[in-house]
């Protein structure tokens, strides 16, 4: 373990960075040479070359995955077998716990502290529960006559392109390669071009835990061009995506356009967070509001967002939320107590920023925040920042930022709450603060989104499935669900004379 003297500033000086693709169970350059340059938010430091991938690139990952494949070295082992090796996998990403976790800070710009109690120990953790579950889950026959038998089996699909965001980069790539290594598919992940360098050392540390090679492919790029390639690759059979709405909308054309293969979308959100007036514990809500909201520089798919208040509790509340904002004023990320860290890169940055002009353009209220922050240690930092009085036909209401900017919506009704948290393209998260037990049950069900909260928001864990309505998606990461993505069904019919 490491304690709170670690000097993460001179590790982060000789940490190992190697952005090689890794193809066929070995490291190699992009055919072409190319790279790009991977550059640290912190402070702008240049941290590695990473290796360009392109058509010929993922051609080749794919290649060797559906040889892997079709040769049965790991599809065919039992699932005890392969329980085994996903076991040893996971205990390799906590013994290179430090290294893991430094090369995400570095590279995508959250604390340290949450690369190493969150990332790392989640990323783990999946890859241990789908090894654990996989020779758990049984086949089913079906209830038919006896003159037959009809067996009903999930077979693995093959070739599965996982293209990942950058926010959660270990823990993204986790959820798809728990269950799809789990029922014996080969993967190629295509990791963010903003985050690369964890999802080839996870390759790495896969091959070292027994994994056959061919069988977990790294092809880092970009989007247009190494994602768009393995979107549109005919010999892959699913897609397992997550980020922008934007971009999963072009996985379902790439899939049109090749082998209509499978995809499987996780997408944006823009979660609403409703507190009701009878809650009495406004604190709590207000605490757990701002400390969801601002984990991870708010760059998380359900962050709430959106907060409606009922307005006879709204004036507290904003004062209670302003009074939390200066807990997470940004900070060195490799300072081992900071809370918010970098913003991804410049473009993001000024993403955020952009949004926040918007929203006082629009006349919502700034209570908090709204700036760039720490500008002269040459990182992309942006204050917390809370509007009032935000109507939700506002675009800071209405479209995702990815950006630590909650947006508070006063209400006077539960009819008016449930409308304003249903009225948004998105649906995939959303909390209901109430003591009353049938208007917290009511509001739940009436709020369309994959995950309601009551009462809290943080809960989480492997055991249960995300993923959203409308546009946040289709599909569930997690838990036994997500099996289903990776496997199709047969139906086996026999005879019994
Ligand atoms: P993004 O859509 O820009 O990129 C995601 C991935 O797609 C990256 O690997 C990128 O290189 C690739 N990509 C981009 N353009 C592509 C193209 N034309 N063809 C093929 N691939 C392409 O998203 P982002 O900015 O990296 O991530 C933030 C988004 O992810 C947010 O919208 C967030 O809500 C979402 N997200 C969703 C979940 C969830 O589980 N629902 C979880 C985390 C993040």
């Amino acid at each position: 373990m490491s304690g709170p003297s670690v000097d993460w500033h001179a590790r982060a000086a000789s940490v190992p960075v190697d952005g090689r693709m890794v193809i066929d169970g070995v490291r190699r350059s992009a055919q072409t040479s190319e790279t790009f340059a991977c550059i640290s938010p912190i402070d702008g430091r240049p941290i590695g070359e990473v290796a360009r991938g392109r058509a010929a690139d993922v051609d080749a990952a794919v290649q060797s995955a559906r040889r892997a494949f079709d040769d049965g070295r790991w599809a065919h082992m039992a699932p005890a077998v392969r329980k085994r090796i996903l076991q040893r996998f996971a205990e390799k990403i906590l013994a290179a716990r430090e290294e893991l976790a430094l090369l995400e800070t570095l590279d995508m710009g959250k604390p340290i502290q949450y690369s190493l109690s969150v990332d790392v120990p989640a990323a783990a953790r999946c890859i241990q529960w789908y090894g654990e579950a996989i020779d758990k889950v049984y086949d089913e026959i079906a209830p038919t006559a006896r003159s037959a038998l009809a067996l009903i089996t999930r077979e693995p699909m093959g070739v599965i392109g996982a293209i990942v965001p950058w926010n959660y980069p270990m823990i993204m790539a986790a959820w798809k390669l728990g269950p799809a290594l789990a029922t014996g598919n080969s993967v190629v992940l295509k990791p963010s071009e903003k985050s690369p360098l964890t999802a080839l050392r996870l390759a790495e540390l896969a091959i070292k835990a027994g994994l056959p090679p061919g069988v977990f492919n790294v092809v880092p790029g970009l989007g247009a061009e190494a994602g768009e390639a393995l979107a549109l690759h005919m010999e892959v059979d699913a897609i397992g995506f997550t980020g922008s709405t934007r971009t999963g909308r072009r996985m379902l054309e790439y899939a049109s356009r090749s082998n209509l293969k499978r995809v499987y979308n996780e997408l944006g959100g823009k979660s609403a967070f409703i507190v009701f007036d009878d809650f009495a514990d406004l604190p709590r809500a207000a605490r757990t509001a701002a400390g969801s909201m601002f984990f991870n520089q708010g760059e998380s798919c359900n962050a709430p967002s959106r907060v409606l208040v009922h307005e006879r509790v709204a004036d507290e509340f904003v004062r209670l939320v302003g009074a939390e904002v200066p807990k997470y004023l940004p900070a060195d990320p490799l300072e081992a107590g900071t809370e918010l860290g970098a913003i991804v890169d410049e473009v993001q940055m000024r993403t955020v920023l952009g949004y926040i002009e918007a929203g006082t353009a629009e006349g919502a209220r700034l209570v908090a925040g709204g700036r760039q922050a720490r500008a002269d240690s040459g990182g992309c930092y942006v204050e917390p920042t809370v509007f009032d009085g935000v109507d939700n036909g506002m675009r800071i209401a209405r479209e995702e930022i990815f950006g630590p900017v909650m947006s508070v919506i006063r209400f006077k009704t539960e009819a008016e709450a449930i409308a304003l948290a249903n009225s948004s393209n998105y649906g995939l998260q959303a909390s209901v603060w109430s003591h009353q037990i049938d208007r917290a049950h009511r509001v739940a069900r009436a709020l369309r989104a994959g995950t309601v909260h009551v009462n809290q928001y943080d809960e989480d864990d492997i055991t249960v499935p995300f993923g959203g309505y409308k546009q946040s998606g289709n599909g569930r990461d997690k838990s036994l669900h997500a099996l289903d993505k990776y496997t199709e069904l047969k139906t086996t019919w026999l005879r019994i004379d």
